[in-house]
């Protein structure tokens, strides 16, 4: 029993293959997944996908730093509708990423503490995307009046990071990426981080995973079924178990069924 924590199964790029991806993540052993949403044009695919998989798929509904200069102005109450329809759904992508020039980071923090501001008064897990953005991101966090459940999802911030962030609370999940030799060092740090913080996750059809771990090609996208092959490195690496995983996941995202 497997749980991906975070995909974009709504992506375009999947257009016209979802039921059969769907089908090769149940064989491959995946009994749920969350589902992220990126921006208003992706939100009604992913409501519509936890419709038609209610034991399947946990949405999260969310504004992805890299969009945030296509929203429209009535982004945030249209997020809040999606998140009152669906009262199991978590926060997210959101986040803060200074590898990106654009859009500017000023616009990236104010639609950030927006999210961040609903999904605590709303009490939603809050998948948060990260990159180069730290200290900004632990300014925020620690700066918020109330902090819902946290996720950094692929979380590639140094040890000294991740306990920080352990202790306002936050999760931790491990992509594929992780396993490519050139990353050993992030490795080293998922194994020193709290276990029972860890989530797993595909990101896909982002982050290709190493060749090895290519088990389901799609077009050279990453396949969500491709987690499999993921769990098992991950379960190596950290010795934690099945049945920790599961739990874990289960928690943090307050999953009440799965598909069998
Ligand atoms: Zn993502």
């Amino acid at each position: 029993m497997l749980i991906d924590s975070h995909n974009h199964l709504a992506d375009p790029r999947f257009d016209g293959k979802r039921d059969r991806i769907i089908e090769e993540m149940k064989s491959a052993g995946i009994v749920h997944c969350v589902v992220n949403g990126t921006g208003p044009t992706d939100w009604p695919i992913v409501a519509d996908l936890a419709e038609k998989h209610p034991t399947f798929i946990t949405p999260s509904f969310g504004l992805h730093p890299w969009r945030i200069h296509d929203f429209p102005d009535d982004w945030l109450p249209s997020l809040a509708e999606y998140l009152q329809r669906f009262p199991r759904a978590g926060l997210g992508e959101c986040g803060l990423d200074r590898w990106m020039t654009e859009p500017n980071f000023s616009s990236q923090i104010e639609v950030f503490e927006k999210q961040l501001a609903l999904a605590a008064k709303l009490n939603r897990p809050t998948t948060i995307h990260c990159l180069k953005a730290w200290g900004a991101l632990l300014d925020c966090l620690r700066s918020a009046p109330a902090l819902p459940p946290i996720l950094i999802h692929s979380f590639g911030g140094s040890l000294e990071t991740g306990r920080e962030l352990a202790k306002l609370g936050a999760y931790f999940s491990f992509s594929g990426v992780f396993l490519d030799e050139r990353k050993a060092k992030q490795l080293d740090i998922f194994t020193l981080l709290p276990a029972d913080r860890l989530l797993l996750e595909t990101d896909a059809p982002n982050m290709l995973p190493p060749a090895d771990y290519q088990k389901y090609p799609i077009e050279g996208l990453n396949h969500p079924a491709n987690l499999q092959g993921i769990s098992r490195a991950f379960f190596n690496l950290t010795q934690i178990t099945i049945d920790q995983h599961v739990k874990r996941s289960v928690k943090f995202f307050k999953i009440d069924d799965f598909s069998r």
